[in-house]
């Protein structure tokens, strides 16, 4: 019988009352470089506390997401987005019993390894690093964290913890796996050479990373007045909850105001959720893997309902389209990739214009991707101006 004692029993064995397949910081992988515990924090807490501390986490509030960091205060950046794919992440695990702490981890660092000006300064770092490796921001992301941030006597880096990292290295190619394998056989790289998944907290980022996304680039679409509330009215999706909140309140319909987007994001947000709580609840329940390690290799159990799932898909064809690929959006990308594209060639003619860890480096072409990589929008502007006399942005 399914009654309050159970729960209250259940409790009383596993006080962090996780799932037997959620992470247990208890049976954690450890860290690269052994240290001793810190209580009363728990090892994915000290991780999250590490991360919060970075000086690569303080960045990504002037990073942009999809508009330019200068083009507006009250657009996402890298910060505000990287916290609601936390907020989204926790309340999802709490429900599903999954590690809270470790899914709060790797949301914060899902990002870190993002250049400045989003997209643009990826691909186009990208292009320049061809030669040497080319350039793949989740891969930087475990840079960050694994060697670039130096803050600590004893290590390069935060020395995180595997389920950390393995969560933060959301995609890697086979060539990148290979080489990552190379000096770490059975480290985060290795489950892209095995075909097998990361843990089931890492799971769950990676699909509130999308519905966080999606429900703010309508937000910050609309905001910007380069999509209007008609054309994301046709998206079906949308249009549901958006129907709903005007059946229970016909007046928005005719109010100025945000108050219908705002009640429509909400609603969208919600149910979107509560489909990816259930959905995942219901494959849990079936495939029931004995713990941690058997979800690694089992099908993807964090998942949303195949209707949802379409819903979603035309909802990022409409956001492709009329948003990312908006007239104004495509010239602030234009500018962004000649910023970032002079930047290197500054610096891979001119090293001394880095800092000297940077200049003196074995691999001058990495050096140059990491120090642009690191830069917030505006330092980039900065540094492009001084280094070439031109302004590219008003
Ligand atoms: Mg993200």
């Amino acid at each position: 019988m399914r009654g309050p004692g159970r729960g209250l029993r259940r409790r009383r064995v596993n006080p962090d009352d996780l799932a037997p397949w959620a992470s247990d910081p208890r049976r954690s992988r450890g860290r690269r470089i052994g240290e001793a515990s810190s209580p009363p924090r728990n090892e994915h807490q000290r991780d999250r506390d590490r991360i919060v501390h970075s000086t690569a986490f303080r960045r990504l509030v002037y990073k942009t997401q999809v508009f330019l960091n200068h083009e507006g205060d009250l657009f996402r950046t890298r910060l505000t987005h990287s916290l609601e794919v936390a907020q989204l992440g926790r309340s999802a695990a709490r429900a599903l019993r999954l590690n809270e702490d470790l899914v709060e981890a790797i949301a914060l660092a899902h990002d870190l390894g993002h250049t400045p000006f989003g997209h643009a300064g990826q691909d186009t770092l990208h292009d320049c690093m061809r030669a040497h490796g080319g350039f793949e921001h989740n891969l930087q992301s475990l840079r960050v964290v694994d060697a670039l941030e130096i803050r600590y006597p004893a290590f390069d880096g935060l020395n995180l913890c595997f389920e950390t990292r393995e969560g933060i290295l959301k995609h890697c190619s086979r060539h990148n796996a290979e080489h990552l394998v190379r000096t770490e056989p059975t480290g985060p790289g290795r489950r892209f050479i095995d075909g097998t998944r990361p843990s089931l907290e890492a799971q769950l980022v990676n699909l509130v990373d999308e519905i966080a996304y999606n429900a703010h680039d309508i937000d910050d679409g609309v905001r910007s007045g380069l999509i209007t509330m008609a054309q994301i009215g046709e998206v079906p999706l949308f249009a549901r909850w958006r129907d709903e909140v005007l059946t229970e309140h016909p007046a928005l319909a005719e109010q100025p105001g945000r108050r219908l987007l705002f009640e429509t994001l909400r609603r969208l947000l919600s149910a979107q959720l509560g489909d990816l709580i259930a959905s995942s609840a219901a494959a849990l329940a079936d495939a029931a893997p004995a713990d941690a390690d058997a979800a690694r290799v089992a099908p993807a159990l964090m998942t949303l309902s195949p209707e949802l799932r379409a819903r979603n898909a035309e909802l990022k064809r409409f956001l492709f389209g009329e948003l990312y690929r908006h007239p104004q959006v495509v010239q602030s990308t234009m500018l962004a990739k000649t910023v970032v594209a002079e930047l290197f060639d500054a610096y891979a003619g001119r090293p001394e214009e880095m800092p000297s860890d940077f200049a003196e480096a074995v691999h001058l072409p990495r050096a140059v991707a990491d120090y642009i990589a690191g830069m917030t929008d505006r330092y980039a502007l900065r540094e492009h101006h001084r280094l070439t006399g031109r302004r590219l942005f008003d």
